[in-house]
């Protein structure tokens, strides 16, 4: 069938799709039916089924290929480097299980996860849903705010977490922040249970704090049997990056989530039990629940967990893994590639790469460069694959599985089986045609997989992301698009990065992309400044590929002008950035994403507001700096 025939029977008889996508896991009890809309915009799926996340990707592949790898932790901050089988991993997770029972944590009750890229994180997350007890991840890089409005709002029983981290060979220390997190939550939980690296100092809280390794040895033989649970019952609440304001607590089920990934393993990333599969992101974000602990080992591939950055050793280091465990296929975001895309091409070259099948990107959009680079350097697909951590799995893609369809540059794709995608004018409320701007929606009901609720205030959920137009009920992505002739989707930007100048609306995106294909631009941020003549203006920050080319006032404004020239030719004058500045970096998140928000907030003098995400604080200071210059 073509993907187009499977895409319409997604769409047209979700029911009958996912009945077929459901085979792809273990049921423990058959579903009664595959969908209960009746309250839109909520959705059930798999009503009455009894499954379990844990068993899917663990116990399930125990007896056909219990002696492969399963999980291999690879540190290159401290050294270490350890492949379990799945029957190893089962018994590390029936361990954490058992410790976490003998802590008082039960099914329901909320779990807190505030560790480094080690095994352990993945056996406690992996424990939690055994039990099924629900977890939320925080990303080991916040800081004891971001993690106490976190505590504050799961109100967990227990917390793991472990002494440090460590990030370019330095430690970072955890339980300090911790501890300042729980002092500053109004919510305490009962325990806390740590791993201790002896990569920092700790001080124990008698009664609260408790050492994992010791209470491991206790239940050394612990055989916790897995708890089944509906379908629908929640398996974890992960907090939404926060790079558009408070963070929101989206929580997912069990049924819905294990289909939709195993679904996705099959179609989009193409995965085969027994292969290796890399992703470079980090537990703390959806890619790492999805595409490293849960979807490769649900698929009954073996996953890799790498704590360390992409350039130590040496930039070879990613390739090097590739070589090593024979990964086929890799999922990693721009920002790491545009990363490498600075190092000498050798650290490539010398590595054997030649199981590679695919390299996924997603995140923040692919620029031209930056794909085309590493398409050249790697010879495989380059996938771009378009999502939230609403949705849990793409929603575009080009999802070779079904068929061979080709990429277009600069676009993630098309929609994926059972999204239901349209783009809408945000003014007059009607449905975009062909090449006419909008906002990205879903029509409801969302496919298995995507967000339940927000975590404990359903009405948040339905007013915030939910709108009701001709008695459809759609779905809002807060993201801009345009789709082409051929059904291919660009997107645009966020719609609150949309800039109104004088009357026009522009996504700050196109500016971005006009001004990447000036020859000598490496990165670019657009931002809307206001303006009192013009409402809005765009304002631009450039980082060079030859920053020496903007020594000088006079280097400056020539090219300065150069590049408001390639806007004029391409966008029209409208778009025209009111400045240029050149800059050495760009705030960003850890996670990559640019923070617009506080770039626009210092060009108009704001406070950039909750910094805890960003990567270097220091890249505030570049913008400050630039605007005086
Ligand atoms: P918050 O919702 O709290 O502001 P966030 O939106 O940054 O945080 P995520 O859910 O991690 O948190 O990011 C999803 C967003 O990232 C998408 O809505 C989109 O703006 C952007 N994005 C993700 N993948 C792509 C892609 N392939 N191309 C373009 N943009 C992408
Ligand atoms: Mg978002």
């Amino acid at each position: 069938m073509s993907f187009a025939a499977i895409y319409k029977n997604s769409i047209e008889q979700p029911q009958a799709f996912w009945d077929g996508e459901a085979k792809l896991i273990d049921w423990q009890q058959p579903y009664s039916h595959v969908l209960d809309y009746s309250k839109p915009p909520f959705t059930q799926w798999f009503v009455g089924g009894k499954t379990n996340l844990c068993h899917n990707a663990v116990d399930r592949w125990v007896a056909t290929q219990g002696e492969k790898a399963a999980l291999i932790a690879i540190s290159t901050e401290t050294g270490s480097e350890k492949v379990y089988s799945f029957t190893e991993l089962q018994a590390e997770v029936s361990r954490t299980a058992a410790i976490m029972l003998a802590l008082g944590v039960g099914k329901g009750d909320r779990v807190l996860i505030y560790m480094p890229m080690i095994a352990e994180a993945a056996f406690a997350m992996l424990a939690c849903a055994r039990i099924g007890a629900i977890h939320s991840v925080v990303f080991g890089g916040f800081a004891a705010h971001s993690l106490a409005s976190r505590i504050e709002d799961a109100q967990p029983k227990l917390v793991v977490s472990a002494d440090a981290g460590s990030r370019g060979g330095k430690a970072i220390p955890y339980k300090p922040l911790l501890d300042e997190a729980i002092a500053l939550s109004a919510h305490k939980p009962g325990k806390v249970l740590l791993v201790n690296r002896n990569l920092a100092p700790m001080n124990l809280v008698d009664g609260r704090d408790v050492d994992y390794a010791t209470l491991r040895a206790q239940h050394i033989d612990a055989q916790v049997p897995i708890t089944w649970l509906e379908s629908n019952e929640p398996s974890y609440i992960l907090y939404t990056s926060g790079t558009t304001g408070k963070p929101k607590g989206v929580q997912r089920d069990v049924g819905g989530y294990a289909v939709a990934l195993a679904s996705s393993m099959q179609h989009i990333f193409c995965g085969n039990p027994g292969e290796t599969y890399f992703a470079t992101s980090d537990i703390g974000w959806v890619v790492g629940h999805s595409y490293i602990v849960y979807g490769p080992l649900i698929a009954g591939m073996a996953t890799i967990m790498y704590e360390g950055l992409p350039t130590s050793p040496d930039a070879g280091i990613w390739w090097s893994i590739v070589e090593k465990y024979k990964v086929t296929r890799m999922f990693s975001a721009p920002t790491a590639v545009r990363v490498l895309r600075k190092q000498p091409p050798e650290f490539m070259q010398k590595y054997d790469l030649t199981s590679l099948k695919a390299l996924y990107l997603a995140g923040e959009p692919l620029d031209e460069t930056t794909s085309g680079w590493i398409s050249d350097a790697l010879k495989v697909p380059i996938i771009d694959n378009y999502w939230q951590t609403e949705t849990g799995w793409p929603i575009l893609s080009i999802a070779k599985g079904y068929e061979d369809m080709p990429t277009r540059l600069g676009s993630p794709g098309i929609p994926t089986p059972g999204f239901n995608v349209k783009l809408f004018d945000e003014t007059t409320g009607e449905e975009c045609g062909s090449n006419e701007k909008g906002v990205v929606m879903i029509e409801g009901p969302l496919p298995p997989g995507c967000m339940q609720t927000v975590y404990g205030d359903d009405a948040r959920y339905v007013s915030t992301y939910w709108t009701v137009l001709n008695g459809k009920h759609l779905y809002s992505t807060f993201d801009w698009g345009i789709r082409d002739a051929d059904g291919y989707y660009f997107i645009l930007g966020r719609t609150d990065d949309v800039i109104n100048v004088a009357g026009h609306r522009l996504g700050t995106r196109e500016i971005e992309e006009s001004i990447s294909s000036h020859a000598n631009v490496s990165e670019v941020a657009v931002v809307g400044v206001e303006d009192k003549l013009k409402g809005q203006v765009a304002v631009a920050f450039v980082i060079l590929k030859n920053p020496d080319t903007a020594n000088g006032v006079q280097a400056r404004q020539a090219l300065e002008k150069e590049i408001m020239g390639v806007v004029d030719h391409q966008l029209g004058a409208v778009a025209r950035p009111s400045r240029v500045y050149f800059i050495a970096q760009l705030p960003k998140t850890r996670s990559g994403k640019l923070l617009r928000r506080s770039i626009q907030a210092i060009c108009e003098g704001r406070d950039p507001g909750d910094m805890s995400s960003i990567e270097d604080p220091a890249s505030l200071n570049q913008i400050k700096g630039a605007l005086v210059s």
